[in-house]
């Protein structure tokens, strides 16, 4: 079976033949998209397969490399970059069905879970045992630990924890042609080979298919309390973000919004925005109980120099609903207009005001509301210009805008991403932030991994 040769139809019935009928989903909706589906991105698959075992992983990778099908690994379709979407055909691999845990051994801090383990499903199951899976991205109850793996995820604890790959002690992934490899394990520390297994954190799906996952835990903190401030303007709240990394304790989390994101997200805000609210910066202390009310008290004081209001709230129903609020933000901004293209450059922390600042004039520029957000402890922004998705000329401004950012965070020494991946959108972004030899090194790697071009192709160019 070729493309050339097969409609989906025949793809289909021909996959079934060769790897079992119930791998085979009768259906394609539903995994042709992902989060990029607002800016207008969307594919076509020949089929859909949805194996519940890494063997069966392998036998689907197997049959399309030997007939010249483009494999589309796919988590739970939460990215924001379009790389879970078949832009060009080809079988889509959902790792749905891969939802067990292998190995969970609370005393020793770790965990073996099956790709397509949901975020918050492993988060809540280490937390019975109290542990804490530190990850967090705002999409948890859908995103899979593959596709977290896969993009290597951060969140707002990210500042303090680091992304996904730091968690990752061990991979088990299906790479072309269809071979299983197992690298690194319950082994906290190998350095036996190159570091495969952060070869494939941040592939996104590119390098081969992530099936299973050995990942650190350690006891969850007594107490974490966020406080927040809010803020005149972006310099005054910027300068709230300095002050809390020089308070001396290490927060764990240091998020911001705009004057604009408070604008159309705030209303859900638990406590009232205060007149004249343009900026808010929220951190957290965490620790054991003692230490958490201690860096509490610092992020206060250091918080409060310059702001128009300060909440620190200390009820846990209070905490969940301003995280729950937070995570809604991205969701709130889209449904107030209907539509954006939101991309998470990320510059050194010093630049952060000035990367602010611009993205505002940039939408300007450019005919459209720009505004931004993001995990301000890291230096990663999510520029975000809005559109109608019913009026095309609005959607072509706010690439262009999206595109000046791109220019803006290399010119302040960041990246054109900081957590979302090149995906489809970034296509091309590479070859402008790194020299010729790395970006040489990257086509090599790829090309030792997938000789044929065949997983996930037309992602992740440089
Ligand atoms: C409301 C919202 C908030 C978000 N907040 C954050 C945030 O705070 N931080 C952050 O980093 N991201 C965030 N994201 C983006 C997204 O949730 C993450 O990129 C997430 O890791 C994607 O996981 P997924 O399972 O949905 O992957 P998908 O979207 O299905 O796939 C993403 C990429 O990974 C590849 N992939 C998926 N599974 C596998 C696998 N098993 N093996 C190999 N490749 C695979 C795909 O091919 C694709 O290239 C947010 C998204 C939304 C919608």
């Amino acid at each position: 079976v070729t493309r050339a040769a097969g409609t989906a139809g025949r793809v289909r019935e021909a996959l079934a033949r060769a790897v079992g009928d119930h791998i085979v989903a009768a259906g394609e909706r539903g995994h042709l998209r992902d989060a990029t589906e607002t800016r207008g991105i969307a594919g076509r698959a020949d089929a859909v397969a949805l194996p519940s075992t890494t063997e069966e992983v392998a036998a689907v990778v197997r049959w399309c490399y030997a007939n010249g099908l483009p494999v589309v690994p796919r988590g739970g379709g939460t990215g924001f970059a379009g790389g879970a979407v078949p832009v060009d055909g080809g079988v889509v691999v959902g790792l749905e069905r891969m939802t067990r845990v292998r190995a969970f051994e609370p005393l020793r801090w770790r965990v073996q879970v099956e790709a397509g383990m949901p975020t918050a499903a492993l988060r809540r199951r280490v937390r019975e045992s109290g542990l804490v899976f530190p990850p967090d991205p705002g999409a948890a109850e859908s995103s899979q630990i593959g596709g977290n793996v896969a993009t290597n995820a951060g969140g707002p604890h990210a500042f303090k924890y680091g992304a996904t790959g730091a968690w990752v002690t061990g991979l088990e992934a299906v790479v072309p042609p269809g071979d299983v490899i197992a690298v690194g394990g319950p082994v906290r520390k190998d350095v036996a080979g190159y570091d495969l297994v952060h070869l494939l954190v941040g592939s996104e799906g590119t390098l081969g298919i992530v099936t299973a996952a050995w990942l650190r835990l350690i006891p969850a903190p007594e107490a974490a309390f966020p406080v927040v401030g809010v803020y005149r303007d972006a310099p005054a709240g910027c300068r709230a973000i300095e002050l809390a990394m020089a308070s001396g304790i290490v927060p764990a989390a240091i998020e911001y919004l705009d004057a604009g994101t408070l604008a159309r997200a705030g209303a859900a805000y638990p406590w009232a925005l205060p007149a004249g609210a343009g900026f808010m910066v929220i951190a957290e202390a965490d620790g054991s109980a003692a230490e958490a009310e201690a860096g509490r008290r610092e992020l206060r004081a250091a918080l409060a120099e310059d702001a128009v209001s300060v909440e620190a709230p200390a009820r846990p129903e209070a905490i969940e609903r301003l995280w729950q609020w937070r995570d809604g933000v991205s969701l709130a901004v889209t449904a107030s207009c209907g539509g954006k293209v939101s991309e998470d450059v990320a510059v050194p922390v010093e630049a952060l005001g000035e990367a602010i600042e611009r993205t505002v004039a940039i939408g300007r520029e450019h005919g459209v509301t720009g505004l931004s957000w993001g995990h301000a402890g890291d230096g990663n922004l999510h520029c975000s210009f809005l559109l109608d998705p019913g009026v095309p000329a609005e959607l072509e401004r706010a690439r262009a805008a999206a595109h000046a950012v791109f220019d803006l965070a290399l010119a302040l020494g960041g990246t054109v991403t900081g957590e979302h991946g090149i995906g489809v959108v970034k296509n091309g972004q590479l070859r402008r932030q790194w020299p010729a030899r790395a970006v040489d090194l990257h086509r090599a790697v790829k090309h030792a991994f997938d000789p044929q071009n065949l997983m996930n192709p037309g992602k992740k160019l440089p």
